[in-house]
């Protein structure tokens, strides 16, 4: 059997970190297996529609690595599966479970809906769609309902659950699941505008895509009972279950908004890379191996395993995932480097810069941030001249000479700027004063940078170049 997986949101807003989890791991267990990866757009409840919003989950995805493989044209190129343009097809299916008695008609009237459940309520027990007393093809009759539907009264198809026995699935991150039949609802099928509802749409389209393996968030347990009855009521074989562990706050409550960022742009905005978050999302709930946590893309296709996914949700700490951005941001090529910060440095109104000089900044300043988007600002002398000058810094280590300290010292520099030249420059000249290192290295980096903090002083005046370090040591030197 060859893999099929499908990666399905609701273009209802942003990506959620937890989403683009679900859509990697469909990524990596259909590359590990040599399967097909499918993307479709649930956006079937259109009242929740988002404009723009399956566009850009298709460009998130795109951004973090992970690639669909079909469209619904045949041969076409790449597009997804768009549930709005395929209503026809789940009519013609909720058709086929009214025919076969798995479903049924429903006329009740949102008021009436509403007062169902304020009775259940009182009466203390769950919320659910009592078929005996409320107003569909079974307390109606055969002749009524058919005069209602001729008459062209709104009507719902709903899905008739067994009122005892079992339902039984299997869920390969959590093992055997059996839920009463008694504790699942009536769910509406078709609505009155005759759009399906999530249940039909996702289940037939399952089964028409040959999906063969469900990976999908663990909020979506409780509907996997009312699918497997549909998958029974059309005949069909169900296919595999895997439900994913639960991102979590520190505090262990459910990911949320008011406890930090949840949206995955928040994190590219941010500055993280893309390597480094798809890293960390893939190790929320699952881990290779013990010994190590730093993966490619293809080391993780090569390992993923749907059986050592966890089932106890998994704390997102953001702690973690700076620690493994500095961790790329340490191990990146300097033209990798390069290319990434040159276009943060064009939003900032840095132009002019190469990105070989961008990308050597970046090694120059790695070992200092968190974040590749922090060295606009960090490093902004590397850019431009200094943009303030560090006063308490300056007085901090101003001797009383240190105006001729620094017009000796830019009156010999070597010819040749390598980083090897000046710091021996640097060390004799201090030997000839009598000097310490101190002595001079704090007027230089407050002259040279205008900040307490940097690199290495040498390997910062070697990658500005002679001409500048000697404008910048002058200008700190009164007349
Ligand atoms: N449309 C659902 C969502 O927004 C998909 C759930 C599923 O994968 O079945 O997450």
């Amino acid at each position: 059997m060859s893999v099929r997986v499908r990666f399905a949101p609701s273009p209802t807003g942003y990506l959620h970190v937890g989403g683009l989890r679900t859509a990697l791991y469909n990524f990596l267990f259909a590359r590990h297996h040599g399967g097909v990866n499918v993307l479709r757009i649930e956006d079937t409840d259109q009242t929740r529609l988002v404009e723009g919003a399956a566009q850009n989950f298709i460009e998130v995805c795109r951004w973090a690595g992970i690639e669909f493989d079909e469209s619904p044209e045949k041969g076409g190129p790449f597009g997804p599966y768009v549930q709005s343009e395929r209503t026809e097809i789940y009519r013609g299916h909720a058709q086929k479970l009214l025919d076969s008695g798995a479903a049924y008609y429903a006329f009740d009237t949102a008021e009436e809906l509403e007062a169902m459940r304020e009775r259940m309520n009182k009466a203390g027990v769950a919320a659910k769609y009592d078929r005996s007393i409320m107003r569909n093809q079974f307390t109606l009759g055969e002749e009524e309902t058919r005069k209602l539907i001729a008459e062209g009264c709104p009507k719902v198809i709903r899905l008739k659950m067994p009122l005892s026995g079992e339902i039984r699935f299997g869920d390969i991150v959590r093992g055997d699941i059996i839920v009463p039949a008694r504790d699942v609802d009536d769910s509406v099928l078709l609505k009155s505008d005759g759009f399906p509802t999530y249940h039909l749409a996702n289940v037939v389209d399952d089964h028409l895509m040959g999906i063969t393996h469900v990976i999908r968030g663990e909020e979506w347990l409780p509907s996997t009972p009312k699918h497997v009855l549909l998958y029974q009521g059309f005949g069909w074989q169900p296919p595999e279950f895997a439900h994913l562990p639960l991102l979590l706050n520190p505090d262990k409550s459910k990911l949320s908004k008011r406890q930090g960022d949840v949206a995955v742009e928040d994190y590219r905005a941010k500055g993280f890379f893309n390597d480094a978050l798809v890293n960390f999302l893939a190790l929320l709930g699952w881990n290779p191996t013990a010994d190590r946590e730093i993966f490619s893309i293809d080391e993780m296709i090569a390992m993923f395993d749907l059986k050592k996914v966890n089932k106890a949700g998994a704390v997102f700490d953001v702690k973690k995932l700076e620690w493994m951005n500095a961790t790329y941001l340490r191990s990146k090529s300097s033209d990798e480097l390069g290319a990434i910060l040159l276009p943060m440095l064009e939003e900032r109104g840095i132009t002019g810069i190469s990105a070989d000089y961008a990308g050597k900044v970046a090694v120059l300043l790695r070992e200092r941030v968190t974040l590749l988007n922090e060295i606009p600002e960090f490093g902004d002398y590397m850019f431009a001249e200094p943009a303030e000058f560090d006063a308490a810094y300056r007085t901090k280590h101003r001797v009383a000479d240190t105006s001729s300290l620094l017009s000796d010292f830019v009156l010999h520099l070597p010819q040749e700027w390598t980083l090897q030249n000046i710091r021996g420059y640097a060390h004799k000249y201090l030997e000839e004063k009598g000097l310490a290192l101190k002595n001079i290295i704090h007027p230089l980096r407050h002259a040279i940078t205008g900040k307490s903090v940097g690199a290495g002083l040498f390997e910062t005046m070697e990658l500005l170049g002679c001409e500048k370090c000697v404008q910048r040591i002058k200008a700190q030197i009164p007349d």
